[in-house]
């Protein structure tokens, strides 16, 4: 890993970010009910057929088509079959009283529903059906893996399992589901201004409320991650040094905000140069969010965000997205986005990557964005009422009048 002290374009630290670290080894077994919001660890193919077995689709008489054939039939009807039964085979020209979900008797071949049906009995008091006919073989039932084989492949290593998933792996009889255990990520905020959320401030001082933890605690707050909250670290070398390795020895992922830059009060870079640990990247040519650090610090990843809450935000909807899939065993890629066109004039420099709240003006094609401002490293409210961010090229031109070409990052596609 090179050590860069130039700001990194940013194509080159989404490849840095996804290069930080592979997947998590460890792996556990957990009964589907428990698996779901997990990481699938390995391909799953179907343990058995589904539906486990032919049996009935609606409640009604398992009968033999052929004996139906001819529109109307009266055919005795002695035995009853349940769910969650064995029957016995079906006598030629009989009918059997069946409930949904029932196995077919062997030589039945289809079901008449009831409301085709008109119970009875004869003289002696045996019962009967009327069944108002025609009937068609395999009318009405269902047959054993007519939807899921035995055998067949179902889901893909790397799947964040959800509701569907658990169905169709119980369903298929699949037993216990292997998933990869969850990652660890520390995450702190760094600055001797910080007071968190709720608490006293300190006297006399003016303080800043801690917002990056929260926001960084929102993030983490899935099935697939442990977080592991080390609060607010002060701008203090030899406590940062202790703090962060004892973060790395028990994390996958350290995430740090505030302290990135270059100021006399930054104190992380060289903090994590003074461990041994490297940074692949130590700033990043965008807007916001310059002072980013990619690197790794004994066996875990470093993302390093910067203090100020949008550019923190950014950071790590854009490359700490990617570093939680990719370390969890999820497909992880540099976020696609969408072709759009930015519909104002922005004011930009040549050389670094913008990124802007932006929401949707008109669906299109093309879809048109509208910038929310005032911009600024620092400002939330602009967020608030955007649908995702507008990301404008390091190579493209300032956005004149008639719009620009940009790509649309969907929150609901981020987090
Ligand atoms: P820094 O990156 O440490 O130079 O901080 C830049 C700006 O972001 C300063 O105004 C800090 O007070 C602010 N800031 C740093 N960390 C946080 C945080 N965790 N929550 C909210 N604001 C922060
Ligand atoms: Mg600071």
């Amino acid at each position: 890993m090179r050590a860069v002290r130039m700001p990194v374009p940013v194509a080159e630290a989404f490849a840095a970010a996804l290069d930080l670290a592979g997947p998590v080894a460890g792996r556990e077994a957990l009964p589907p009910a428990e698996a779901a919001g997990r990481v699938l660890a390995a391909d799953l193919a179907a343990g058995g057929p589904y539906p486990a077995f032919d049996h009935a689709a609606v409640d009604g008489y398992a009968v033999r088509a052929a004996d139906c054939a001819a529109g109307q039939a009266l055919l005795p009807c002695p035995v009853q079959v349940v769910p969650g039964s064995r029957p016995a085979a079906l006598a030629p020209g009989s009918a059997a009283r069946i409930f949904t979900g029932a196995p077919i008797p062997a030589g039945a071949d289809a079901v008449a529903m009831q409301e085709v049906c008109t119970a009875g009995s004869d003289g002696e008091g045996r019962p009967n059906v009327r069944i108002d006919g025609p009937l068609a073989p395999g009318q009405n039932l269902r047959r054993a893996g007519e939807d899921i084989r035995a055998g067949q492949p179902l889901l893909d290593a790397g799947t964040l399992l959800d509701l569907r998933h658990v169905a169709a792996a119980a369903a298929a009889d699949c037993g216990s589901l292997t998933v990869r255990r969850r990652i660890r990520v520390a995450f702190l905020s760094c600055g001797n201004e910080l007071v968190a959320a709720g608490e006293a401030a300190i006297q006399g001082v003016p303080v800043a409320r801690d917002s990056n933890r929260p926001m960084l605690a929102a993030l983490l707050a899935r099935p697939w991650i442990q977080p592991l909250d080390l609060g607010i670290q002060p701008d203090d070398p030899a406590r940062l040094r202790a703090v962060l390795a004892e973060a790395a020895g028990a994390a996958d992922l350290v995430i740090t905000s505030g302290g990135m830059s270059v100021g006399e009060t930054d104190h992380l870079p060289a903090a994590i140069a003074a461990l041994g640990g490297r940074w692949a990247a130590l700033q990043v040519a965008m807007k916001p969010g310059k002072p980013l650090g990619l690197g790794r610090l004994q066996d875990a990843a470093l993302l390093g965000l910067p203090g100020n809450p949008y550019a923190a935000f950014v950071g790590a909807v854009m490359f700490g997205g990617l570093v939680l899939r990719r370390l969890s065993g999820q497909p992880a890629a540099r976020p696609a986005g969408q072709a759009a066109v930015l519909e104002a004039e922005v004011s930009r420099r040549a050389g670094r990557t913008d990124f802007l709240p932006v929401s949707v003006q008109a669906q299109g094609p093309p879809l048109r964005l509208r910038p929310l401002g005032p911009g600024g490293s620092a400002r939330l409210a602009p967020l608030l009422a955007a649908d995702g961010l507008a990301e404008l090229p390091a190579d493209g031109a300032a956005v004149g009048p008639g719009g620009a070409e940009v790509l649309f990052h969907r929150f609901r596609d981020l987090f």
